[in-house]
């Protein structure tokens, strides 16, 4: 085991389990997260420190670029779909996040072409599903640089992600009903900024701005 594995468990026991001794006991039994969040698996995104949570407070999905297949797709990926019936359906979450980041480097490959990634035939397989979005940029914003086409990426990943989730019958109905909240999340790891997107006005707001209009 690595030196720094061994400190983290110790640091764990030591310090960290005894500052919620109480709650590590209350959750023995039972959790009750108030919300999904859907990260990619960038060892940058930190999700729990990001939103100041607690143990018991978030159930977490995360895979390459924050992907959700459509309702249609499904069966391409049992591991989120799964996750995300089991947060929905069982822990009756409120709330789910699909938290998207700056310098992705899941969107960058889907965005340079998967004929790239012969050497990772999972990879390439996996981020089929990218594909539609890559032409939206290619159609549409060929124009811009290599720089805006990433961000660009990465931004209409997550509405993509967004709205794959909603073609999940028993998602739609819960989100019509006001008792399921989605919202798609974008990360910049340089300056710890979140952009939230507004579906009114198709556009990435500060997270700040964001609340102070609600
Ligand atoms: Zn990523």
């Amino acid at each position: 085991m690595l030196e720094r594995l061994k400190k983290g468990l110790t640091n764990f026991k030591d310090v960290t389990y005894k500052k919620y001794e109480q709650l590590y006991q209350d959750l023995e039994q039972k959790q009750n997260p108030h919300t999904l969040f859907i990260a990619c698996s960038d060892s940058r995104v930190d999700p729990e420190r990001l939103i100041d949570s607690e143990p018991g407070e978030v159930f977490m999905i995360r895979n390459i670029a924050n992907t959700i297949p459509t309702y249609e797709l499904s069966q391409r990926d049992l591991t989120t779909v799964s996750s995300v019936e089991f947060a929905v359906e069982v822990l009756g979450v409120k709330e789910i996040i699909v938290c998207g980041h700056s310098n992705c480097g899941g969107c960058a490959a889907a965005l340079g072409g998967r004929e790239k990634l012969d050497h990772l035939p999972f990879t390439q397989n996996y981020l089929e599903p990218l594909e539609s979005v890559k032409e939206k940029i290619e159609q549409n914003h060929a124009h811009e640089d290599d720089n805006a086409k990433a961000r660009l990426m990465e931004h209409l990943n997550i509405i993509e992600q967004v709205e794959h989730l909603k073609t999940y019958p028993w998602i739609k109905q819960k989100v019509e009903n006001g008792e399921l909240g989605i919202e798609g999340w974008h990360y910049d790891i340089k300056t710890g900024s979140v952009l939230v997107y507004d579906e009114a006005t198709d556009a990435f707001h500060e997270s700040e701005k964001y609340q102070s209009e609600q």
